[in-house]
């Protein structure tokens, strides 16, 4: 057992996955998080019933995420959205997506091919190529190409395929496609209750409202200074901060300039969202919308996860942002959304919540990085005693799944050194 702890910086899902896992391993460990409340990213609005995420959020079954909660014992209720019953909003008009596929889509196998990861190029043989280059190369035909776009957006968040790694977009396509996703049961807090829960199980200590200014360190990791201007020595840190430069912020010296260049070419994924609680829902027939000629995407969680009291509703609208949009008010196409899929919603509001630029991931996916492959690592900042988590960081997957895994990646670094070192003893 160390003397001194394990501070994990951030409360999101990488650094409660980071600190579980060292808890459970017999390491001291304390997470400070500057909220007041756990969670980050993945926390959840509860208001008289209602559960309401930060935009919407679905948990890829056979994705790095649900394989570490597998892991840590935490558990993920909920169902699979009902696919079968999606719509597609083209013009002003939604209809069942099966009809517009048959109507409008020439090229239907080929389409597939390339949405099921069945495809003449394997996403191993994509990666380094952009996600614009992928479908050109393998479509022709207007309406197969804008439901590619349309599944790809909804798939991987980004809207902008000359930035998207067109290899880290089809294996997203592929986790999608074959295990598919679960809307989660009381919201993604049930996901932090529950490794908060395993932290403290196993001796660890979480306290909220207490941000890091700083990590004090040479080569080596000596203490975290807190904003009131207090310092915890620490044997070890883990920095799990939800943007890429504000954890580069926290650091100085070669560590900081060893990540400096990676994180000025980092370009943040956003989201613009509406999250709305109804009571009833005006209409039902299709569950899930998706954008055909704006990139836009509608979801009535609800339909299938217990996050809303009997004859609610909770919906979740989102516009995927391309770099450059961030700065408009895309709330009143959002609404319009609501008008054309909900008419009369309006009238049904128990709560609602505009978040004009969420963001969703500290970076794209980028060919420059061969997607995920060729990200930081964990110890990137070569400082002994000192790793980094987040959906940024690490070769494996993208959003929640890359959070996840890279908080076990960063608690692997505080027990073996190194991820090198650590990767080697998995494999003798
Ligand atoms: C709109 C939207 C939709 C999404 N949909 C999906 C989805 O469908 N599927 C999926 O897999 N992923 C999705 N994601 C992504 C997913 O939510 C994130 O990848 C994940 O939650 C990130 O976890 P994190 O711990 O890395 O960061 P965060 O959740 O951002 O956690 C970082 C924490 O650090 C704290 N912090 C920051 N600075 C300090 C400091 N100085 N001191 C102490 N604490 C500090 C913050 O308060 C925060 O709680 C979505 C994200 C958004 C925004």
């Amino acid at each position: 057992m160390d003397t001194l702890p394990t501070i994990v910086i951030g409360g999101g899902l990488a650094g409660l996955t980071a600190a579980a896992t060292l808890a459970r391993d017999g390491r001291s460990v304390v997470v400070i998080e500057g909220a007041s409340q756990l969670g980050g990213r993945a926390r959840t609005r509860h208001h008289d019933g209602f559960d309401l995420n930060l935009g919407p959020h679905a948990l890829y079954i056979g994705g790095g995420a649900s394989a570490v909660l597998r892991d840590l014992g935490v558990g993920a209720p909920g169902r699979r959205p009902r696919l079968h019953r999606s719509g597609v909003l083209a013009g002003e008009q939604v209809v069942p997506a099966m009809r517009f596929l048959q109507r409008e889509v020439r090229q239907r196998r080929r389409l597939m091919g390339l949405i099921t990861g069945r495809g003449r190029r394997g996403a191993d043989r994509l990666a380094g190529v952009t996600t614009s280059e992928w479908i050109h190369d393998t479509l022709s035909d207007p309406g197969a190409l804008a439901v590619a776009a349309s599944v790809l957006r909804t798939a991987t968040y980004s809207a902008d395929r000359d930035l998207l790694d067109a290899g880290a977009a089809a294996m997203q396509l592929r986790a999608a496609t074959t295990r598919g996703v679960r809307y989660i049961d009381g919201g993604w807090t049930t996901l932090v209750h529950g490794l908060a829960v395993q932290v403290r199980r196993h001796g660890g200590e979480i306290r909220t409202g207490v941000a890091a200014a700083a990590v004090e360190h040479d080569d080596q990791v000596h203490a975290v200074r807190l904003a009131d201007g207090t310092t915890l020595p620490a044997a070890g840190v883990v920095v799990a901060v939800n943007d890429p430069r504000h954890a580069l912020g926290l650091l100085d010296g070669p560590a900081a300039a060893r990540l400096a260049d990676a994180v000025d070419d980092m370009v943040p994924l956003r989201m613009a969202h509406l999250d709305v609680a109804l009571r009833p829902l005006p209409a039902a027939a299709h569950p899930n919308i998706l954008g055909i000629d704006r990139p836009v995407y509608l979801t009535v969680q609800s339909d299938v996860a217990r996050v809303a009291p009997n004859g609610g509703a909770v919906i979740h609208v989102g516009r995927y942002l391309v770099p450059g949009e961030e700065r408009r008010d895309h709330r009143p196409e959002l609404e319009h959304v609501l008008d054309v899929a909900q008419p009369g919603w309006r009238d049904h509001v128990v709560d609602v919540r505009y978040v004009p630029r969420s963001l969703v991931s500290g970076d794209h996916p980028r060919p420059a990085t061969t997607g995920s492959q060729g990200r930081v690592a964990a110890d990137a900042p070569g400082v002994r005693g000192l790793a980094i988590a987040g959906d940024w960081v690490g070769p494996s997957g993208m959003l929640a799944d890359a959070a996840m895994r890279s908080g076990q990646d960063a608690a692997a670094v505080m027990t073996a050194g190194s991820i090198a070192t650590a990767r080697e003893a998995v494999a003798a």
